[in-house]
């Protein structure tokens, strides 16, 4: 059970509901939702341990037409984020956190210098060996990059996922050079949408998801961690049509809407912008 809030340290929190795993996943636990009442930080309050993170990140969940590598909505994707970069920094060493296959870098690396990392050892290796990137496995927090700062860090839906949000802007804050930019994703809970969908909302999947974002709470920990220059924006993204039905067919638990294969001569991706995730860019 986690003791204290991870933005403000605060010990007291609302009990929101709970919420069952998705049941591909094959877990027994039910997971308890929580709102902070001091600063409205929305988390897990009992958590998978640090050990148990990795297994969440096998072939399974790379597997999904959100995922594949170079897939057309993937390209498609990482262009509109690279195309935000260059407005801010448009050259200089890159660092991806939470890097997956290697997708976004693949697309990068003619303008930077990038080097991704990830905790999931499939998602390296494969990215490895596909797309020949410098993709190194393991826990970020306890990486050591040999001195090397770094122009931009990226984390696209990432800071979800761990269990300490604000160690992670920490440790991106040191490797950054002065005025050098992090730039992340995460859902917004005080969203429209996510309001509206309650404890359904699809960014509701703990323990993948275990800490959600409001633009006061993901302010506030950015501040904290030392950031300056907040920009936040809610930009749509492509999201395949296959994927949409793996999303619903989760939510509804209907495993063979899951399974179902997009045929090939209808149109392959949908533009969605439900503005329920904020891109957000921070100035060191
Ligand atoms: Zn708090």
């Amino acid at each position: 059970m986690v003791s204290h809030c991870c933005i403000c340290g605060a010990e007291a929190f609302v009990q929101l509901y709970d919420k069952r795993p998705e049941r591909y996943l094959q877990l027994e636990q039910t997971y308890h939702i929580v709102r902070c009442q001091q600063c409205d930080l929305v988390s897990v309050a009992n958590p998978p341990a640090a050990e148990e993170l990795p297994r969440l990140y096998d072939e399974t969940f790379f597997s999904t037409a959100q995922q594949q590598v170079m897939s057309t909505t993937v390209i498609k994707n990482a262009k509109r984020r690279l195309a935000l970069l260059q407005k801010y920094q448009p050259q200089g060493r890159l660092l991806d956190v939470g890097c997956g296959q290697g997708n976004f870098l693949s697309i990068a690396n003619h303008l930077y210098q990038g080097i991704g990392v990830d905790i999931s050892e499939y998602a390296v290796r494969h990215g490895r060996e596909a797309l020949g990137l410098d993709l190194r496995s393991g826990d970020f927090l306890t990486m050591d990059f040999a001195g090397t700062t770094f122009e931009l860090i990226t984390m696209w839906d990432f800071i979800a996922h761990v269990l300490n949000p604000c160690a992670y802007l920490e440790k991106a804050y040191d490797l950054l050079s002065p005025n050098g930019f992090l730039v992340l994703t995460t859902g917004d809970i005080g969203s429209v949408s996510a309001r509206l969908s309650g404890k359904r909302w699809h960014l509701m999947i703990p323990p993948k998801h275990l800490h959600f974002f409001s633009t006061a709470t993901i302010r506030q920990a950015l501040e904290r961690s030392g950031f300056r220059n907040i920009v936040i924006m809610w930009p749509g993204k492509y999201v395949p049509l296959e994927f949409i039905l793996t999303k619903l067919g989760r939510m509804v638990d209907w495993v063979w809407l899951e399974k179902q294969k997009w045929p090939r001569f209808l149109p392959q991706a949908l533009y969605v912008n439900l503005f329920d995730i904020m891109t957000v860019l921070a100035r060191r």
